[in-house]
Protein backbone atom coordinates (compact mmCIF):
# COMPACT_ATOMS: atom_id res chain seq x y z
CA UNK A 1 0.00 0.00 0.00
CA UNK A 2 1.33 3.71 -0.85
CA UNK A 3 1.26 6.55 1.23
CA UNK A 4 0.45 10.10 0.48
CA UNK A 5 0.34 13.13 2.00
CA UNK A 6 -1.86 15.30 1.09
CA UNK A 7 0.14 18.40 -1.06
CA UNK A 8 -1.29 20.79 1.70
CA UNK A 9 -1.87 20.16 5.66
CA UNK A 10 -1.12 20.60 9.06
CA UNK A 11 0.11 23.92 9.88
CA UNK A 12 -0.40 27.01 8.28
CA UNK A 13 2.54 29.71 7.79
CA UNK A 14 1.63 31.46 10.85
CA UNK A 15 1.66 29.16 13.33
CA UNK A 16 4.40 27.45 12.40
CA UNK A 17 6.12 31.21 12.55
CA UNK A 18 4.38 31.33 16.39
CA UNK A 19 6.20 28.51 17.27
CA UNK A 20 10.00 29.31 15.80
CA UNK A 21 9.74 32.37 17.40
CA UNK A 22 8.35 31.06 20.85
CA UNK A 23 11.30 28.14 20.99
CA UNK A 24 13.39 30.74 20.22
CA UNK A 25 12.53 32.28 23.94
CA UNK A 26 13.09 29.97 26.41
CA UNK A 27 11.46 30.66 29.82
CA UNK A 28 9.00 32.90 28.69
CA UNK A 29 4.73 32.83 28.87
CA UNK A 30 2.68 32.72 26.13
CA UNK A 31 -0.85 34.70 26.95
CA UNK A 32 -3.36 32.00 25.84
CA UNK A 33 -2.30 28.70 24.38
CA UNK A 34 0.02 29.30 21.20
CA UNK A 35 -2.06 26.85 19.26
CA UNK A 36 -5.25 24.14 20.21
CA UNK A 37 -2.99 21.19 20.66
CA UNK A 38 -2.24 20.23 24.09
CA UNK A 39 0.75 17.42 23.59
CA UNK A 40 2.56 20.65 21.31
CA UNK A 41 1.54 22.94 24.55
CA UNK A 42 3.29 20.04 26.66
CA UNK A 43 6.59 19.57 24.26
CA UNK A 44 7.19 23.39 24.82
CA UNK A 45 6.90 23.48 28.05
CA UNK A 46 9.12 20.53 28.92
CA UNK A 47 11.37 21.48 25.67
CA UNK A 48 11.38 25.14 26.00
CA UNK A 49 10.07 26.45 29.71
CA UNK A 50 7.84 28.02 27.90
CA UNK A 51 4.63 28.91 30.25
CA UNK A 52 0.92 29.61 29.62
CA UNK A 53 -0.71 32.02 31.52
CA UNK A 54 -4.65 32.99 30.69
CA UNK A 55 -5.74 36.52 32.39
CA UNK A 56 -3.69 39.68 31.48
CA UNK A 57 -3.73 40.34 35.22
CA UNK A 58 -2.37 37.04 35.71
CA UNK A 59 0.99 38.29 33.84
CA UNK A 60 3.71 39.30 36.10
CA UNK A 61 6.11 42.57 35.63
CA UNK A 62 9.41 40.51 34.72
CA UNK A 63 7.60 38.00 32.76
CA UNK A 64 8.57 37.90 29.07
CA UNK A 65 5.04 37.51 26.90
CA UNK A 66 4.69 35.43 23.47
CA UNK A 67 1.55 37.38 21.95
CA UNK A 68 -0.39 34.62 19.72
CA UNK A 69 -1.15 34.65 15.84
CA UNK A 70 -4.37 36.01 16.75
CA UNK A 71 -2.55 39.11 18.12
CA UNK A 72 -4.12 41.03 21.18
CA UNK A 73 -6.17 44.24 21.97
CA UNK A 74 -4.31 47.88 21.34
CA UNK A 75 -4.86 48.22 25.13
CA UNK A 76 -3.56 44.99 26.40
CA UNK A 77 -0.16 45.97 24.10
CA UNK A 78 -0.39 48.96 26.01
CA UNK A 79 -0.73 47.26 29.13
CA UNK A 80 1.90 45.05 28.93
CA UNK A 81 4.11 47.86 27.49
CA UNK A 82 3.50 49.93 30.79
CA UNK A 83 4.51 46.67 32.90
CA UNK A 84 7.39 47.22 31.19
CA UNK A 85 7.23 43.19 30.11
CA UNK A 86 9.57 41.75 27.04
CA UNK A 87 7.14 41.60 24.30
CA UNK A 88 7.78 39.00 21.80
CA UNK A 89 4.90 39.10 19.07
CA UNK A 90 4.12 36.18 17.11
CA UNK A 91 1.14 38.02 15.63
CA UNK A 92 0.69 36.46 12.20
CA UNK A 93 1.24 39.08 9.59
CA UNK A 94 -1.88 38.47 7.73
CA UNK A 95 -3.53 39.47 11.08
CA UNK A 96 -1.00 42.12 11.76
CA UNK A 97 -2.50 44.06 8.07
CA UNK A 98 -5.74 44.25 8.77
CA UNK A 99 -5.02 45.78 12.08
CA UNK A 100 -2.87 48.34 10.35
CA UNK A 101 -5.27 49.31 7.68
CA UNK A 102 -8.47 49.52 10.30
CA UNK A 103 -6.15 52.30 12.36
CA UNK A 104 -5.58 54.34 9.02
CA UNK A 105 -8.72 54.39 7.56
CA UNK A 106 -10.47 55.09 10.90
CA UNK A 107 -8.07 57.64 10.97
CA UNK A 108 -8.53 58.80 7.37
CA UNK A 109 -12.52 59.09 8.54
CA UNK A 110 -13.67 56.26 7.28
CA UNK A 111 -17.05 54.33 8.77
CA UNK A 112 -14.52 50.64 9.15
CA UNK A 113 -16.55 47.80 9.07
CA UNK A 114 -15.16 44.23 10.23
CA UNK A 115 -16.47 41.48 8.97
CA UNK A 116 -15.99 38.62 11.50
CA UNK A 117 -17.15 36.97 14.85
CA UNK A 118 -17.80 39.50 17.85
CA UNK A 119 -15.91 37.08 19.93
CA UNK A 120 -13.23 35.68 18.29
CA UNK A 121 -9.83 36.93 19.95
CA UNK A 122 -8.66 38.26 16.44
CA UNK A 123 -10.98 40.55 15.79
CA UNK A 124 -10.97 41.48 19.46
CA UNK A 125 -7.54 43.30 18.82
CA UNK A 126 -8.47 44.07 14.88
CA UNK A 127 -11.54 46.04 16.43
CA UNK A 128 -9.55 47.94 18.70
CA UNK A 129 -7.10 49.35 16.27
CA UNK A 130 -9.81 51.83 15.11
CA UNK A 131 -9.15 55.65 16.08
CA UNK A 132 -12.38 56.38 16.52
CA UNK A 133 -14.69 53.50 18.11
CA UNK A 134 -18.34 54.82 17.46
CA UNK A 135 -17.27 54.40 13.90
CA UNK A 136 -16.14 50.89 13.70
CA UNK A 137 -18.90 47.79 13.34
CA UNK A 138 -18.47 44.46 13.44
CA UNK A 139 -21.21 42.32 11.45
CA UNK A 140 -21.15 38.59 10.41
CA UNK A 141 -24.71 39.09 7.98
CA UNK A 142 -25.45 41.59 5.73
CA UNK A 143 -28.65 41.85 7.31
CA UNK A 144 -26.18 43.28 10.21
CA UNK A 145 -25.55 46.38 8.23
CA UNK A 146 -28.86 47.56 8.19
CA UNK A 147 -29.39 50.43 10.52
CA UNK A 148 -25.31 51.26 10.92
CA UNK A 149 -24.76 54.80 11.04
CA UNK A 150 -22.24 54.39 8.61
CA UNK A 151 -20.76 57.42 7.01
CA UNK A 152 -20.53 57.58 3.19
CA UNK A 153 -17.05 56.28 3.20
CA UNK A 154 -16.98 53.12 4.72
CA UNK A 155 -13.11 51.07 4.48
CA UNK A 156 -14.33 47.33 4.80
CA UNK A 157 -12.17 43.89 6.35
CA UNK A 158 -12.44 40.82 6.73
CA UNK A 159 -11.46 38.10 9.40
CA UNK A 160 -8.75 36.08 8.06
CA UNK A 161 -10.81 32.57 8.38
CA UNK A 162 -13.88 33.83 6.71
CA UNK A 163 -15.09 32.76 3.49
CA UNK A 164 -14.78 34.64 0.10
CA UNK A 165 -18.38 33.83 -0.97
CA UNK A 166 -19.69 35.38 2.67
CA UNK A 167 -17.42 38.42 2.27
CA UNK A 168 -18.57 39.13 -0.79
CA UNK A 169 -22.33 39.59 0.05
CA UNK A 170 -21.06 42.27 2.29
CA UNK A 171 -19.09 43.83 -0.22
CA UNK A 172 -22.36 43.96 -2.52
CA UNK A 173 -24.23 45.39 0.05
CA UNK A 174 -22.16 48.04 0.82
CA UNK A 175 -21.61 49.28 -2.51
CA UNK A 176 -25.37 48.88 -3.46
CA UNK A 177 -25.74 51.51 -0.30
CA UNK A 178 -22.42 54.01 0.21
CA UNK A 179 -20.63 56.21 -2.50
CA UNK A 180 -17.00 54.94 -1.20
CA UNK A 181 -16.24 51.41 -0.32
CA UNK A 182 -12.98 50.47 0.14
CA UNK A 183 -12.66 47.18 0.05
CA UNK A 184 -9.60 44.95 1.71
CA UNK A 185 -9.37 41.23 1.17
CA UNK A 186 -7.75 40.19 3.97
CA UNK A 187 -8.86 36.74 3.89
CA UNK A 188 -6.06 33.77 4.48
CA UNK A 189 -5.73 31.15 2.46
CA UNK A 190 -4.44 28.62 4.36
CA UNK A 191 -7.56 26.60 5.61
CA UNK A 192 -8.80 26.49 1.74
CA UNK A 193 -5.36 25.06 0.86
CA UNK A 194 -5.38 21.95 3.32
CA UNK A 195 -9.36 21.32 2.49
CA UNK A 196 -8.90 21.18 -1.67
CA UNK A 197 -5.49 19.58 -0.99
CA UNK A 198 -7.29 16.97 1.04
CA UNK A 199 -10.50 16.51 -1.18
CA UNK A 200 -7.98 16.17 -4.19
CA UNK A 201 -5.98 13.18 -2.46
CA UNK A 202 -9.26 11.85 -1.07
CA UNK A 203 -10.67 11.17 -4.60
CA UNK A 204 -8.02 9.10 -5.38
CA UNK A 205 -7.16 7.06 -2.26
CA UNK A 206 -8.93 4.11 -0.68
CA UNK A 207 -8.76 4.90 2.50
CA UNK A 208 -7.73 8.46 4.57
CA UNK A 209 -6.74 9.06 7.95
CA UNK A 210 -7.04 12.45 8.66
CA UNK A 211 -4.75 13.69 12.23
CA UNK A 212 -6.80 16.32 14.53
CA UNK A 213 -8.40 17.22 17.47
CA UNK A 214 -11.54 14.91 17.64
CA UNK A 215 -12.80 19.14 19.01
CA UNK A 216 -11.18 20.93 16.50
CA UNK A 217 -13.93 22.47 14.18
CA UNK A 218 -10.99 22.44 11.39
CA UNK A 219 -10.02 18.95 11.57
CA UNK A 220 -13.45 17.62 11.75
CA UNK A 221 -14.23 19.34 8.93
CA UNK A 222 -11.19 17.95 6.84
CA UNK A 223 -12.50 14.46 7.61
CA UNK A 224 -15.91 15.26 6.36
CA UNK A 225 -14.48 16.92 3.32
CA UNK A 226 -12.79 13.64 2.80
CA UNK A 227 -15.55 11.36 3.47
CA UNK A 228 -17.75 12.75 0.54
CA UNK A 229 -14.86 11.20 -1.85
CA UNK A 230 -13.31 8.39 0.05
CA UNK A 231 -16.18 6.52 1.69
CA UNK A 232 -13.62 5.25 4.61
CA UNK A 233 -12.28 8.55 6.33
CA UNK A 234 -10.92 8.56 9.55
CA UNK A 235 -10.29 10.96 11.89
CA UNK A 236 -7.54 10.19 14.54
CA UNK A 237 -5.70 12.29 17.37
CA UNK A 238 -2.18 10.26 17.41
CA UNK A 239 -1.09 6.93 16.26
CA UNK A 240 -2.36 4.70 18.97
CA UNK A 241 -5.97 4.84 17.25
CA UNK A 242 -5.27 3.23 13.95
CA UNK A 243 -6.90 0.50 13.36
CA UNK A 244 -4.71 -2.61 11.01
CA UNK A 245 -8.22 -3.71 9.17
CA UNK A 246 -8.59 -0.08 7.62
CA UNK A 247 -5.51 -0.90 5.66
CA UNK A 248 -6.87 -4.55 3.92
CA UNK A 249 -6.68 -4.82 0.44
CA UNK A 250 -6.23 -0.80 -0.03
CA UNK A 251 -3.58 0.30 -2.18
CA UNK A 252 -3.61 4.26 -1.59
CA UNK A 253 -3.54 5.45 1.68
CA UNK A 254 -4.22 9.60 2.07
CA UNK A 255 -2.92 11.63 4.50
CA UNK A 256 -4.08 15.38 6.07
CA UNK A 257 -3.83 16.96 8.99
CA UNK A 258 -6.07 19.67 11.09
CA UNK A 259 -4.20 23.19 11.27
CA UNK A 260 -2.95 22.31 14.82
CA UNK A 261 -1.74 19.20 14.46
CA UNK A 262 2.22 18.97 14.53
CA UNK A 263 4.75 17.43 12.00
CA UNK A 264 6.27 15.37 14.54
CA UNK A 265 2.45 13.74 15.56
CA UNK A 266 1.74 13.09 12.07
CA UNK A 267 5.40 11.58 11.32
CA UNK A 268 4.21 9.28 14.52
CA UNK A 269 1.06 7.79 12.33
CA UNK A 270 3.02 7.48 8.46
CA UNK A 271 5.55 5.43 10.64
CA UNK A 272 2.94 3.26 12.57
CA UNK A 273 0.96 2.74 9.02
CA UNK A 274 3.97 1.96 7.88
CA UNK A 275 5.00 -0.65 10.59
CA UNK A 276 1.31 -2.00 9.78
CA UNK A 277 1.65 -2.30 6.36
CA UNK A 278 4.57 -4.83 6.57
S1 LIG B 1 -4.00 34.25 9.33
FE1 LIG B 1 -3.71 32.39 8.12
S2 LIG B 1 -1.51 31.96 8.21
FE2 LIG B 1 -1.99 33.44 9.84
S3 LIG B 1 -2.38 32.18 11.65
FE3 LIG B 1 -4.35 32.56 10.71
S4 LIG B 1 -4.71 30.80 9.36
FE4 LIG B 1 -2.52 30.83 9.88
Amino acid sequence: MKIELASSYGFCYGVKRAIEIAEKHQNSFTYGPLIHNKDEIKRLKDGFNIGLVEKIGDIKNDNAVVIRTHGIPKNELALLKKQENKIIDATCPYVTTPQNIVAKMSKEGYSVVIFGDKEHPEIKGVVSYAEDQNNAFIVLKQEELEGLPLKNKVALVSQTTKKPEDFLKIVNALILTHKEVRVFNTICNATFENQDAAAELAKRADVMIVIGGRHSSNSKMLQSISQQQCEESYLIENESELNPEWFNNKELCGISAGASTPDWIIQNVVNKIQELNN
